[in-house]
């Protein structure tokens, strides 16, 4: 898999001409500016790694700002679920600001406006305001209060500052022109009354500032130089220069640059969205291993590494395009195959009993120890040492009574290698009353040991076990997409409607190897043959829990192929 090297592409271009021409002498500043109100996803990676990696690239510095501008939707919580998840990803702010830091500045600023006849209080309602906007090819309506005295509009904004009135009840808007083409400048709001609770500021403010208006000018309070984010705010970029314009600044003007969002295929990355399956009892909360936020990828045991990767492969571009899943998910098999080791684990549990394996003098089963590398790509992770004795679990796939065609696992008569161990074979069954198989005995061939026949005869299947007597229980959960189409809600328009209702499996009576037991809290294995399981993260779970991160097969390869 060819791994690009810069995330760079356009903006990396931008930055590079701005240091020929001087611009910001040669400083480079960005910020990731997260709205307090949801976990971060897969999407934000994306930008996280555009933001701190265009710094790095070119000497400067990245602080994470929380644009913290609305009560509403806002949460400690969140901010504190943000600051872990980016330093999980592998990225470390230069500093954490907030953007309800700036609420005095901002106010002033606002002021500043008003004086000079560029901002004025209105006091009809949204929905008056926003039918007055128009629309494209639409004039737009003034405001009956747009032309009222500058002394006014101030005392207002005071009193709406002090709390005075209800919340909706009045607004600021800067006066740009009712009949831009761009209706980001048809008198934008700049704040907003609410009378709720901060999660920083309490109650002092009773008006906040609009996205817009806190943005840009959060971005030169701080000297950034480089502000980048998403496409859909291409339009809001004349509103962004147009402020900054206006103000009396303490750095250079700060230019902003549009990339494009990140999607992939089975993925819906939007909080709002991501919040309704939560409130739904669709899945289990932020963490969820099915859901595509850091948390829930990272505790499905997705590593940083591949994300990282994933990301700087992608690149920073322009044009909106969806991702295949399976290619983040052939990056995380490629990490995984690294570095994780590798173990025996059975999902469902088929005894097998080797009738002619040997006991010691005092009646009891021999048991015999395998040393086994624990991962075949990496010498440096060493070896562990495998019980293995007379009664066996393999898995319930692995035997079929009466083979269908092209199956070469177990059956009665037939010879298969138990991985490192010896060659057996099959000669009888034992069923319940129901006629299920639940036992099948065994012969095995002494002269095998470490799996392979020294007369050279071949097997054509190798199959884990593990040692019953040996035997530690776990429960493990299987997922699958969360949303069966690639394009969730693109027939119907809700994402809800493509929901793939059978997304998870928990499967309570797995039979693993005791060395699994020393497994780290969300450390990621390899179970042979099975795929990737990450150990629940969570120190309050005692049993031995895994989750599925991925199956073994790379899905990515054979839709190349097939697009190819
Ligand atoms: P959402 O719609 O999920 O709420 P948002 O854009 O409102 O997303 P913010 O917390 O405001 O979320 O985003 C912080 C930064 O991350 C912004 O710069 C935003 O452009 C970027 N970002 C958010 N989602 C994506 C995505 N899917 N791909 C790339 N960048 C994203
Ligand atoms: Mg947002």
């Amino acid at each position: 898999m060819s791994v690009e090297t810069s995330v760079g592409d356009f903006v990396a271009d931008v930055v590079r001409a701005d240091n020929a021409a001087g611009t910001y002498s040669g400083r480079v500043q960005t910020r990731f500016p997260p709205e307090p109100n949801g976990y971060l996803h897969i999407g934000h990676a994306k930008a996280i790694t555009a933001d701190f990696g265009i710094a790095e690239q070119f000497g400067g510095i990245c602080k994470l700002r929380f644009d913290d501008t609305n009560p509403d939707t806002e949460d400690v919580e969140y901010v504190e679920s943000i600051i872990k998840d980016i330093g999980w990803l592998g990225f470390t702010p230069h500093s954490v600001c907030y953007a309800s830091d700036y609420f005095e500045k901002l106010y002033e600023w606002a002021e500043n406006l008003i004086e000079k006849g560029l901002a004025y209080v209105d006091e009809q309602d949204a929905e008056t305001i926003s039918a007055q906007r128009g629309g494209y090819g639409n004039r737009g309506i003034e405001s009956p209060f747009r032309d009222r005295p500058i002394e006014e509009s101030l005392a207002l904004f005071r009193q709406m500052r002090a709390g005075e009135f209800e919340d909706g009840s009045k607004v600021l808007r800067a006066k740009i022109d009712m009949q831009s083409e761009n209706m980001q400048l048809r008198d934008p709001v700049m704040y907003r009354i609410r009378k709720l609770a901060h999660h920083r500021t309490g109650t002092v403010w009773s008006i906040y500032p609009t996205y817009d208006w806190a943005h840009g000018q959060s971005d030169a309070i701080e000297g950034v130089t480089h502000s980048m984010c998403t496409l859909e705010f291409v339009a809001h970029r004349p509103l962004y220069e147009w402020y900054l314009s206006q103000l009396d600044l303490p750095f250079e003007k700060p230019q902003q640059l549009e990339f494009a969002r990140l999607e992939l295929t089975h993925t819906v990355t939007s909080k709002r969205k991501l919040l309704k399956l939560i409130t739904d009892q669709i899945v289990t909360g932020w963490d969820d291993p099915r859901m595509p936020t850091l948390s829930g990828l990272r505790r499905r045991g997705f590593p940083a590494a591949a994300i990282r990767a994933f990301c700087t492969h992608i690149g920073v571009n322009k044009t909106n395009a969806r991702h295949s899943i399976e290619e983040l998910e052939a990056f995380v098999r490629a990490e995984l195959n690294r570095v994780s080791q590798r173990r025996m684990a059975v999902l469902r549990p088929l005894k097998l009993v080797i009738t002619n394996w040997p006991q010691n003098a005092d009646g009891t089963p021999v048991v015999e120890y395998f040393e086994v590398m624990n991962n075949p790509e990496d010498a440096g992770a060493g070896t562990r040492s495998v019980p293995f004795a007379g009664v066996l679990y393999i898995e319930q796939d692995d035997f079929a009574e009466i083979p269908p065609p092209k199956f070469f696992r177990l059956s009665v008569g037939r010879e298969v290698r138990l991985r490192g161990a010896y060659f057996i074979s099959a000669h009888d069954v034992v069923k319940d009353a129901a006629g299920n198989v639940v036992e099948v005995q065994a012969s095995y061939d002494p002269a095998t040991r470490g799996g392979d026949a020294p007369d050279g005869r071949k097997v054509k299947s190798t199959m884990h076990w593990v040692s019953a007597a040996h035997a530690v229980d776990a429960q493990v959960f299987l997922y699958d997409r969360l949303f069966s189409t690639e394009v969730p809600g693109e027939a119907s328009g809700d994402p809800l409607d493509d929901l793939n209702p059978a997304s998870v499996e928990c499967l309570e009576n797995c039979k693993v190897e005791p060395a699994l037991v020393d497994t780290a809290l969300g450390e990621v294995v390899q179970f042979e043959r099975l795929g990737y399981f990450a150990r629940e993260e969570n120190p309050d779970v005692t049993d031995l829990v895994f989750h599925r991160t991925l199956g073994l097969r790379d899905e990515w390869a054979n839709i190349k192929k097939r697009t190819q």
